[in-house]
C-alpha cells in the first residue's frame, strides 16, 4: 500500500485533519473535537500549547499567544509570544503538528505527508510559506490545493457532468468566494474574491458592543476595561450567535460578571434574532458585493451558476441562506458540514493522489422542507396560508430550527398549527403533515410571541412544539415517518391524493401527540378553502372597529355572501366572494 497522506485544512480561525479510510474521508477528531482552533500559546512554565487551551487564554494573556498567523504567512517578519520571537512558518508548523500527531494517534502510525489546503488567492509567497511550515512540522507537502477547490471535491468526487459552482466560504476572519468549474472530474477555480478581514469574528463584535453599551446604560460600568469580563462577554456573545443561527431569541446572562461600586453585576439581556441581523446587515451585503465581483471575474451572471456551496462556520447564520436564495433562486448545499468541507476534500485529493478509490461522501439530509403557514403577503396580496419554511431541504440531519410567530388578533387565546412538508411558497400547494391547536394562551394584545420548532432526526420523526414564549405554555406532536411518507410517489401524485381526501381524515396521517397533548389534538376534517375563508373573516372581522362606516359594511356584505357559499358547498362562489373581501382588505392594509 501507498504511504498514507492526510489532508489538511490549515484555516485563519480553524484548522482540521481529515483521511480517506477504506474508501471513505474522515475528518479526525481529537478529545472528540474535529476542530482545532488555529491557536498557538506558551503558558506559564513555557510549555507549547494548541488549539483550545491556546484559545482559552488568549483574551487573558494575548502576549502569551498567538492568532490568525495565517494573515501573516509570507510576510517577512516574525510575531512574539512570551517574549520569543517566531516567524509565521514556525507558528503555523506548530498547528500543523498537532494535527500531524492527532492524525498519527488515531492511525496508528507516522504520517509524513499530507495535502494542504490554502485560500485561492494566496500569493506564490503565500504558498511557499504554507510549504516550509510543514517541512518544519516533518510533513512533505505533496500537493497544495485551494480551499474552493477542496469544497468541490468534497461534494462532487467522481462528478462527470460539468458544472458552474459558487463556493461561499465565509469563516471566523475571513471571506472568500470563487466561481468553480467542474468538467470531466477536474475542478478549476475561474475567478476568486472576498475580504481577508470579515468573519463570525466582526459578528462576535456586534454583539460584543451591544452587550457593552447595555451594561453602561445599566450600570454606568465600562466592563470592556476587565479583561476577565471582557473575555467572559467575548465568550458568551459567540455562543448567543450560535443559539440565533438556531433559535429567534436567545437570553444572555453572566452572573456576577464584574463588581461595581462595591455591588456585583449580573447580565441578563434578550437579544432576537431580528436585532442581530439588523447588527450585521452591512458585513453580509459586503459579502455579496464580492460575490457579483468574483461572478463578473468569471464572465458569469448569477442564472449561469448550477450550484453552490456553503463553506465556514459562519454560513450556519439563516440570514445568509437566505440572501442567498433571494438572490440566486435555489437552496445552496450545506450537507457536508461547513467546517469540515474542505478538511474532507483536501483528504479526498490525498486519496486521488494514492488511487484510492473514494466512495461519494454521504451524509444524511432531510430530501424535504417543513414548515408551516402564516398570515403573510402572497403576491401582492394578505394571504392567510403564507408557507414559512423551517427546516429547508437538503440540510443535514438531525436538525432543529425554531422561528418565532406573533397572535394576529388581540385577546386571541389560541392558535392553530399546521405543519406541511413541501417548497410551494403557497402552504395550500404544499403536503399538511400534521395539525394542533394550542390554546389558552394569555388575554394579551395581538403580537403575542409563539415559537414554534421543528426537530427532525435520522429516523424520519419529527417533533413540533409550540410555545407562548411569555409564559412557557407548550403543545408538542410527533410526526411518525416524515421522511418516508412520500417517498415512493411524486409530490403531484401525494397531492393528488390529499385533494381526494378533502372532508376525510387523512388515513395516511400519522400525527401522534404526545401523551400530554392527546387528549387535545384534533384533526379538522374541513377543506383548505372553508379554512382560509373562515381566517379571512376573521381577520376582517378585527378591522371591524377599525374602519369607517362604509368599508365595514362592504365587508358584512362581502362576508354574508362567503357564509352564503360555505353553507350551500359553492366552491367557485366562494373563491370570488373570497376576493372580494380580500380585496378590501388589501386596501385598507395600504
Ligand atoms: P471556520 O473558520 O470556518 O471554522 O468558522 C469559524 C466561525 O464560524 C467562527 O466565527 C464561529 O463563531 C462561526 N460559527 C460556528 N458555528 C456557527 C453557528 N452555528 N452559527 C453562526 N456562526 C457559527
Amino acid at each position: 500500500m501507498n504511504e498514507i497522506i492526510i489532508g489538511i485544512d490549515l484555516g485563519t480561525t480553524n484548522s482540521e485533519v481529515a483521511v480517506v479510510e477504506n474508501g471513505k474521508a474522515t475528518v479526525i477528531a481529537s478529545g472528540g473535537q474535529f476542530i482545532l482552533p488555529s491557536f498557538v500559546g506558551l503558558d506559564d512554565n513555557n510549555q507549547i500549547m494548541v488549539g483550545e487551551p491556546a484559545r482559552n487564554q488568549y483574551l487573558l494573556y494575548p502576549e502569551r499567544t498567538i492568532k490568525s498567523i495565517k494573515r501573516l504567512m509570507g510576510q517577512d517578519t516574525v510575531v512574539t509570544m512570551a517574549e520569543q520571537n517566531f516567524t509565521p512558518q514556525e507558528i503555523s508548523a506548530i498547528i500543523l503538528k498537532q494535527l500531524k500527531a492527532v492524525a498519527e494517534q488515531y492511525l496508528g502510525q507516522t504520517v509524513n505527508k499530507a495535502v494542504i489546503t490554502v485560500p485561492a488567492y494566496f500569493s506564490d509567497a503565500q504558498r511557499q510559506a504554507t510549504r516550509e511550515a510543514g517541512e518544519i512540522a516533518g510533513l512533505e507537502v505533496v500537493r497544495m490545493i485551494n480551499e474552493p477547490t477542496a469544497a468541490a471535491l468534497a461534494y462532487h468526487n467522481e462528478q462527470t457532468e460539468s458544472k458552474k459552482m459558487l463556493v461561499y466560504d465565509l469563516g471566523g476572519g475571513t471571506f472568500d468566494v470563487s466561481v468553480v468549474n467542474i468538467e470531466e472530474g477536474v475542478v478549476e477555480v475561474l475567478s476568486s474574491h472576498g475580504d481577508n478581514h470579515l468573519g463570525g469574528d466582526d459578528f462576535d463584535q456586534q454583539i460584543i458592543q451591544h452587550l457593552l453599551s447595555h451594561l453602561s446604560d445599566q450600570y454606568g460600568v465600562d466592563a470592556a476595561s476587565n479583561s476577565k469580563a471582557l473575555a467572559r462577554l467575548t465568550r458568551a456573545a459567540e455562543n448567543a450567535k450560535f443559539g440565533l443561527s438556531e433559535q429567534p431569541y436567545v437570553l444572555i446572562e453572566e452572573e456576577f460578571l464584574l463588581e461595581h461600586q462595591g455591588a456585583a453585576v449580573h447580565l441578563s439581556l434578550e437579544l432576537s434574532r431580528m436585532e442581530y441581523e439588523a447588527m450585521i446587515e452591512d458585513y453580509i451585503n459586503a459579502t455579496l458585493d464580492a460575490t457579483h465581483i468574483a461572478l463578473k471575474g468569471a464572465n458569469l451572471v448569477s442564472s449561469d451558476i448550477e450550484e453552490i456551496v456553503l463553506v465556514g462556520g459562519s454560513t450556519r447564520t439563516p440570514v445568509i441562506r437566505e440572501r442567498l436564495v433571494n438572490e440566486f433562486g435555489f437552496e445552496p448545499h450545506s450537507e457536508i458540514n461547513p467546517d469540515l468541507c474542505v478538511a474532507t476534500g483536501a483528504a479526498i485529493q490525498a486519496g486521488i493522489i494514492n488511487h484510492q478509490q473514494i466512495d461519494q461522501v454521504l451524509v444524511d439530509v432531510t430530501p424535504y422542507t417543513y414548515g408551516t403557514s402564516a398570515i403573510g403577503h402572497l403576491n401582492g396580496e394578505m394571504y392567510p396560508f403564507m408557507y414559512v419554511p423551517i427546516i429547508h431541504k437538503n440540510t443535514a440531519l438531525p436538525n432543529r430550527k425554531s422561528e418565532a410567530f406573533a397572535t394576529h388578533f388581540d385577546g386571541q387565546e389560541k392558535v392553530e398549527v399546521v405543519i406541511y412538508q413541501g417548497e410551494d411558497p403557497d402552504a395550500l400547494n404544499n403536503i399538511k403533515i400534521g395539525d394542533f391547536l394550542i390554546e389558552g394562551l394569555q388575554d394579551v394584545e395581538a403580537g403575542n410571541v409563539l415559537l414554534l420548532t421543528l426537530e427532525l432526526d435520522l429516523n424520519g420523526i419529527l417533533q413540533v412544539s409550540a410555545e407562548e414564549k411569555e409564559t412557557g405554555l407548550a403543545k408538542s406532536i410527533t410526526i411518525k415517518n416524515a421522511l418516508s411518507q412520500f417517498e415512493s410517489s411524486t409530490l403531484e401524485s401525494a397531492q393528488q391524493r390529499i385533494t381526494s381526501l378533502f372532508g376525510q381524515i387523512d388515513p395516511t396521517l400519522e400525527a401522534e401527540q404526545d401523551a400530554k397533548a392527546q387528549t387535545e389534538v384534533e384533526l379538522e376534517p374541513v377543506s383548505d378553502h372553508v379554512k382560509a375563508a373562515k381566517a379571512l373573516i376573521e381577520k376582517a372581522e378585527s378591522y371591524f372597529d377599525k374602519v369607517g362606516a362604509e368599508d365595514k359594511e362592504d365587508m358584512i356584505d362581502a362576508i354574508e355572501n362567503m357564509t352564503q357559499c360555505m353553507d350551500a358547498d359553492d366552491e367557485q362562489g366562494l373563491a370570488e366572494a373570497s376576493e372580494q373581501l380580500n380585496d378590501i382588505l388589501y386596501y385598507l392594509d395600504q
